[in-house]
């Protein structure tokens, strides 16, 4: 029995992930699976129809597991060993996994409001057995090494982030550097509420971010503002996406925004996550959270 109890909210019957009918019935099995027909659209399903083990070998409770391994920051090489997978296959369900819940974030945009904290980290870029393109000026670096340079050089890549203190968060990727008020727009320009207090560090990129949302900015290290406010919540989600980072062991950029979606999401709700997860992202409904081998090999890339 794994942690997650899986099979809790399968329906006898489940809609239609076609049409959304419940005029439905049972119709035999494929490869032992239970199959649905739907009178409404004429089209026959599966309990993983659309979901995110759809055309999966593997057992909803091997799904479950891998989940949870892969919210508990767990390497592919360890979750490979464990469920005895080659790398490649649990490579391929790692990143189904985050692309679906790149799509569930999309399906269900965060909206920041009241007061939030908005702050950059920053990770080492990684372009594992690639060539190293000629922006990033340097040449390969041993695994597990650091930064050539000290401080913010061009071999780190920013992760913007913003967060409430009740832990609903944003984190993106779209450059090296620190971002313009262009970039910060791109990413939290349709995700935060007009008349927001946006806390910063006092990056100046925020003020144009402030004026073209509506929102007033504040910077935290201002004299006047340090007794009351401060950007602890951020602090702490960077610490977290720092940390699950550098287990996950060599996170390739240009899979970084999959990631990011894993950070914004797990931040907000360790506990019964991956239950909860799994029911959402493993469950028969009116969305779709499957992708194919292709699209692990070219959805939603960081191009830089
Ligand atoms: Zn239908």
């Amino acid at each position: 029995m794994g942690i997650v109890s899986v099979n809790q909210s399968l329906a006898d019957r489940p809609q239609c992930p076609y049409c959304q009918s419940s005029k439905v019935i049972k119709y035999g099995h494929a490869n032992g699976k239970q199959r649905f027909y739907c009178h409404e659209c004429g089209k026959t399903y599966l309990y993983s129809t659309g979901t995110l083990t759809a055309n999966s070998h593997f057992s909803r409770s091997i799904w479950a597991d891998f989940i949870h391994d892969t919210l508990v920051g767990a390497s592919l090489d360890f979750s490979a060993e464990k469920f005895g997978f080659s790398h490649q296959t649990a490579f391929n369900m790692r990143h189904k996994v985050l692309m679906a819940l790149q799509d569930m974030l999309e399906k269900e945009p965060v909206l920041l409001s009241g007061i939030a904290e908005l702050d950059e980290t920053f990770v080492l870029d990684c372009y594992k057995g690639k060539t190293v393109p000629t922006e990033a000026n340097r040449t390969a670096r041993k695994h597990g090494a650091t930064a050539a340079k000290r401080g913010i050089s061009n071999e780190y890549i920013a992760i913007c982030t913003g967060i409430q203190r009740d832990g609903k968060a944003i984190a993106e990727t779209v450059n090296r550097a620190k971002p313009s008020g262009k970039e910060l727009y791109e990413i939290f320009g349709t995700h935060i509420c007009e008349e927001t207090l946006i806390l910063t560090d006092g990056l100046r990129s925020y003020n144009s971010l402030g004026a073209a949302t509506g929102c007033t900015v504040m910077d935290v290290n201002h004299e006047e503002n340090k007794k009351l406010f401060n950007l602890n919540t951020v602090n702490s989600m960077h610490s977290y996406i720092k940390e699950t980072y550098n287990h996950y062991r060599g996170v390739a950029t240009k899979y970084l925004n999959r990631y990011n979606a894993l950070f914004s999401i797990a931040f907000r709700c360790a506990g019964g996550l991956a239950t909860s997860l799994f029911l959402s992202l493993c469950n028969i409904g009116n969305s779709c959270y499957w992708h194919g081998v292709y699209d692990v090999r070219n959805y939603r890339l960081v191009i830089l």
